[in-house]
């Protein structure tokens, strides 16, 4: 693929690592492919970062036709730029589409653009302990058509931003609101894919957790409420007993690829993880009785995120001492030590951009 590249030539001032908020800062350049029907994928160019001019009548706008994806890259010490499991992204990003019946990008075509966007503002990887840079690749329908059917026309992005630490003061457990009113997805919805409404419907119910004092929303199936689902913007994993508990990829949750990575460590190591339904009585019964003893969120921009509360209709639920618990803190470092290049990566997980 021919990627046509222009670049700045008024070159943003970096910032600070240490005060980066999530999301805020973006650097020099962007990717853009564009999608016709009959020509297929083109015009592949990366370009100073900037606004994107649209059709007010693309369908993006009136129907939410747009799939996302958010991954990370990493400086080694040895000073290799590292991406994690890149791939996994690609083909994502395309069961995502398939479900919008958007044409699939091939992934050779997302791997190539990534690459040469990510080497280009290497610069911007911030090299300091646990900083990394967030990439945001997203995908969205262009056709000026207001009738509600399949769009003939996409265009493909990827922007870049700098990221401070998740935890500039360690892994402090978060509390959980149990969300019982409001629902994310059901069977045969789009709870599986990385879309950007799924994200819309659930912005009442985190802005209600947080009112609370509450940083997240657990949310339950949609159809009973009464089957866990995930947490927020993470899978959820529970240690029960000693055996590793996470539910089941049913398709009314969204296969995590640090959900997988975290399964295949735990496996190696020869910890029992088992992925099915499980209620919310089963979870409060084994926190009641003192068996569940950590549970945590995982997904690429926290890693691993502990929880030590659950508030569920005026009761609240206590995990583990106020700490991270010693599981979780293992697959923590563990998995950020592979990302980070610090450790043999015996997975082959990492991509090195060059
Ligand atoms: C992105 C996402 C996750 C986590 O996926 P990772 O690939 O691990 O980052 C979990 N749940 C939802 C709803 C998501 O959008």
């Amino acid at each position: 693929m021919e990627i046509k590249v222009t670049k700045t030539t008024n070159p943003k001032v970096k910032p600070d690592g240490d005060d980066l908020n999530f999301g805020s800062v973006f650097t020099d350049h962007m990717l853009l492919i564009d999608y016709m029907e009959g020509e297929g994928w083109k015009d592949a160019r990366i370009i100073p970062y900037q606004d994107i001019c649209l059709d007010p009548a693309s369908s993006v706008f009136h129907y939410g036709v747009e799939i996302f994806e958010g991954m990370k890259a990493y400086y080694a010490p040895d000073g290799r730029l590292l991406l994690f499991r890149p791939e996994a992204n690609a083909h994502r990003l395309n069961s995502s589409a398939a479900r919008l019946l958007i044409p699939e990008l091939p992934v050779e075509m997302f791997l190539e653009g990534l690459l040469a966007l990510v080497n280009l503002d290497r610069d911007w990887v911030p090299k300091r302990q646990d900083q990394s840079l967030y990439i945001r690749p997203f995908l969205f329908a262009t056709e000026p058509q207001l009738g509600v059917s399949r769009s003939r026309s996409y265009t493909f992005c990827i922007i870049l931003s700098p990221v401070g630490a998740y935890y500039p003061e360690g892994l402090d457990p978060v509390k959980i609101y149990v969300e019982t009113d409001y629902a994310r997805s059901v069977q045969g919805g789009t709870g599986h894919i990385k879309c950007g409404g799924n994200y819309a419907g659930s912005l009442a119910a985190q802005y209600k957790a947080k009112q609370f004092g509450y940083s997240q929303v657990l949310w339950l199936d949609g159809a009973e409420r009464k089957y866990i689902d995930e947490v927020g913007t993470m899978n959820v994993m529970f240690v029960i007993g000693d055996e590793v508990l996470t539910p089941e990829l049913s398709g009314t949750i969204l296969p995590g690829i640090t959900r997988d990575s975290v399964l295949h460590l735990l496996r190696d190591w020869g910890v029992r993880t088992t992925e099915r339904r499980i209620s919310l009585d089963e979870l409060l019964t084994a926190a009641k009785n003192g068996r569940l003893r950590e549970a945590f969120g995982v997904g690429t921009a926290a890693v691993i995120s502990p929880i030590g509360e659950f508030y569920i209709r005026g009761e609240r639920y206590r995990v583990g001492n106020g700490h991270i618990g010693l599981l979780s803190q293992k697959i923590y470092n563990n998995l950020t030590d592979i990302q980070w290049g610090r450790i043999q990566d015996k997975f082959g997980w990492t991509m090195e951009v060059k």
